[in-house]
C-alpha cells in the first residue's frame, strides 16, 4: 500500500537529502503530520524564504543576511589572519570555542578529483582575489581544510597558489596541528581538539 498522495509527496522530498533512505523519510513525514498547524506553516515559510534570504558574506562568503557577515562587522576581529574552512559549519565549530579572533573564508569543498570537483569549483578564486587585494595588510592565512587526502590537497593546491601571488612571501601559511585526526572532520571535533590544532599551527613548506 503506498501513502496518501501528499505525504508521500513529502517523504519524497526528504529522500533527496544527504543519509535519509525511504524508511526514514516515511517516518519523518509521519512525524510532522502529528505537529500543530501552526507549526508546520512557520517551517514553509521559512523554507520559502531560505534562498531569498540567506546569502554569502561578500567578503568572506560566510552565510549571513545581510551584505557582510557578523564575524566580518566586528571591529575587533582581526582582520589581518585568514583561516580557510571547507564549509560554514565548520567556521561554526571554530566559532563556538571563541578560540579564534581573526577572519574567515569558506571555500564550500574541497578538492575532489574523484567526485570531479576541481579548483575551480570550490571558491578558491575568491580566496586570491581577496589576498591579492589586501596583500599589504595580510599576516597569515590558516589552512583550516580537513586532515583527509582532499583536504590536504586542498591546502596544498592554496599554499601554492599564495605563493604565486605573494612571491616575496610576506604573509605566513600555516597549517591546523594534527590534533584533528587524520581523516576526521573538523565539523564534529571537540573544542579542545580545534584549540588545540589552532595553537600547534604550523609554517606550511
Ligand atoms: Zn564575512
Amino acid at each position: 500500500m503506498k501513502l496518501p498522495k501528499t505525504l508521500e509527496k513529502v517523504s519524497e522530498f526528504f529522500k533527496r537529502l544527504p543519509g535519509i533512505g525511504k524508511k526514514t523519510a516515511d517516518r519523518l513525514s509521519l512525524y510532522l503530520l502529528q505537529l500543530p498547524q501552526e507549526d508546520l506553516e512557520a517551517i514553509s515559510k521559512h523554507l520559502t524564504q531560505l534562498k531569498k534570504t540567506v546569502k554569502k558574506c561578500q567578503n568572506c562568503l560566510n552565510l549571513t543576511e545581510e551584505d557582510l557577515c557578523s564575524i566580518c562587522q566586528d571591529n575587533k576581529r582581526n582582520k589581518d589572519i585568514i583561516m580557510v574552512v571547507e564549509t560554514p559549519l565548520d567556521l561554526i565549530a571554530f566559532e563556538n570555542g571563541q578560540i579564534y579572533e581573526g577572519v574567515y573564508h569558506v571555500l564550500y569543498g574541497k578538492i575532489d578529483p574523484l567526485n570531479n570537483i576541481g579548483p575551480d569549483d570550490i571558491f578558491i578564486k575568491e580566496l586570491l582575489t581577496r589576498i591579492r587585494n589586501n596583500i599589504n595588510e595580510i599576516t597569515e592565512i590558516i589552512i583550516a581544510t580537513d586532515p583527509d587526502m582532499e583536504g590536504e590537497a586542498t591546502a596544498m593546491y592554496i599554499r601554492d597558489k599564495i605563493k604565486e601571488i605573494d612571491y616575496k612571501e610576506r604573509i605566513k601559511v600555516t597549517r591546523i596541528a594534527s590534533g584533528v585526526p587524520i581523516g576526521a572532520n573538523i565539523e564534529f571535533a571537540d573544542y579542545m581538539t580545534l584549540k588545540k590544532s589552532i595553537q600547534g599551527r604550523e609554517v606550511f613548506k
